[in-house]
């Protein structure tokens, strides 16, 4: 080997084993390296004993699978490049043509999209329900429901559910339950315990990776045979993450809790203050008296229990919709845009009536909200960005 870029290539080093830093290291790759043929013909992707493909995992992947896994209190974990790319796997590896999926009427819009478009495309039918209301849940699960959807709270509204009655009345009929756990984030409660899902879905992009730099979706199980079911689709997908992406996830995981007990502080400070004021019709956030579904969070969270930092406003009737695009472009600090779970705050304005059904009891939502992600700047900071630009409404 005397040509030097061949050397470039096949160079003998051998890094000295048993460096260790708190940090684990960037492994990427596609192609993995066999001893031998026989090694090669032996390795099996499904298992984590051994390394196939870069797209079936490396050191870095795996070490955040694991961890994950911990963080939501199950057993196995998947990787996909998006939160909705989370969503749409458990969609695309339980359900087939003639079944019928059960969306909660306040889910994350985008998954609605998915049964009205993709999966309607396919012949898997799709039911809304809704989500306070066990009983309605039960009246719609029939011969043909497979799978049914859970979250909590409720995207953009903020309605906390009976979460492990909904389960519940699932499991009673043998209906695997998902669970999108991206608000509670693995912290606020446990899916599998406290929640009573089968499968525990999270957008890593928000809470975990923490930055609003990263986009990552995680797919965790607790039974081995539903996490295979849904590993075989994982692979035939082709779903694979960047390893810079996932150490970017694990270089958050550390500060996780810290930096979603912050901004559970500010954001219930400022969202009792908004509820003082007079502009707010209704002020949405769980651990509020008086929100919707306060004595489901209780019950899951605690009455000390955490909850991420959202909180949405619904302005009162009077306040026109183009009065409330003005404050929303008066604020300076809180800036717009859509996720949540970085360190800047952000605001998005939602008009309701479109976002519902109207005949399900989630109906009733009318009007112009604006819902808050509170970052981590300083809070007297953030409430007078908001005082500010409240005065643009009068
Ligand atoms: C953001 C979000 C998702 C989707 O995550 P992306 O990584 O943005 O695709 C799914 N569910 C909930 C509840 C979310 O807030």
């Amino acid at each position: 080997m005397s040509d030097r870029v061949t050397h470039l290539i096949h160079h003998p080093y051998q890094p000295p084993a048993g460096f260790e830093a708190p940090q684990p290291g960037v492994f990427k790759a596609s192609t993995v390296i066999f001893a031998n043929v026989a090694a090669m013909r032996a390795r099996d992707w499904k298992h984590k004993h051994g390394y196939t493909y870069g797209l079936h995992g490396t050191p870095t992947t795996f070490q955040l699978e694991e961890r994950i896994a911990t963080l939501e209190g199950g057993g196995q974990c998947l990787l996909v490049p998006s939160g909705l790319a989370a969503l749409a796997h458990v969609n695309l590896s339980l359900l087939a043509s003639g079944d019928e999926v059960l969306v909660p009427d306040n889910a994350y819009g985008p998954l609605k999209a998915l049964a009205q478009a993709e999966l309607a495309r396919w012949g898997i039918t799709h039911q809304k329900y809704d989500p306070m209301d066990p009983q309605d849940l039960a009246a719609r699960l029939g011969p043909r429901t497979r799978l049914v959807w859970l979250e909590a709270p409720g995207s953009v509204t903020m309605e906390f559910p009976p979460l492990a009655r909904l389960a519940a009345a699932c499991r009673e009929r043998g209906i695997t339950t998902a669970l999108d756990n991206t608000w509670g984030a693995g912290l606020a409660f446990n899916g599998f315990e406290g929640g009573g899902a089968d499968i525990v879905v999270q957008a890593l992009t928000k809470y975990p990776s923490g930055g609003g730099d990263v986009l990552m979706g995680s797919v965790v199980t607790r039974d081995e045979a539903l996490h295979l079911r849904l590993r075989e689709t994982h692979m035939h997908m082709g779903w694979g993450v960047g390893a810079n992406d996932a150490e970017a996830v694990l270089r958050s995981l550390p500060t996780l809790e810290l930096r979603y007990r912050a901004q559970d502080a500010s954001a219930r400070e400022l969202a009792r203050w908004f509820s003082a004021r007079g502009e707010a019709a209704q002020v949405l956030h769980p651990a509020l008296e008086g929100s919707p579904g306060h004595e489901h969070w209780r019950e899951l969270c605690g009455p000390q229990g955490l909850a991420a930092g959202l909180f949405s406003v619904l302005f009162r009737p009077d306040l026109e919709p183009r009065r409330v695009d003005a404050f929303c472009d008066a604020l300076r600090l809180f800036r717009l845009g859509y996720s949540w779970g970085g360190p800047v705050s952000l605001a998005v304005p939602y008009e309701l009536s479109s976002m519902r059904s109207a005949d399900l009891g989630t109906g009733r939502w009318r009007g112009v909200l604006v819902r808050f992600s509170v970052g981590l700047e300083s809070r007297a900071d953030l409430q007078d960005d908001l005082a500010q630009a409240l005065r643009a409404l009068a």
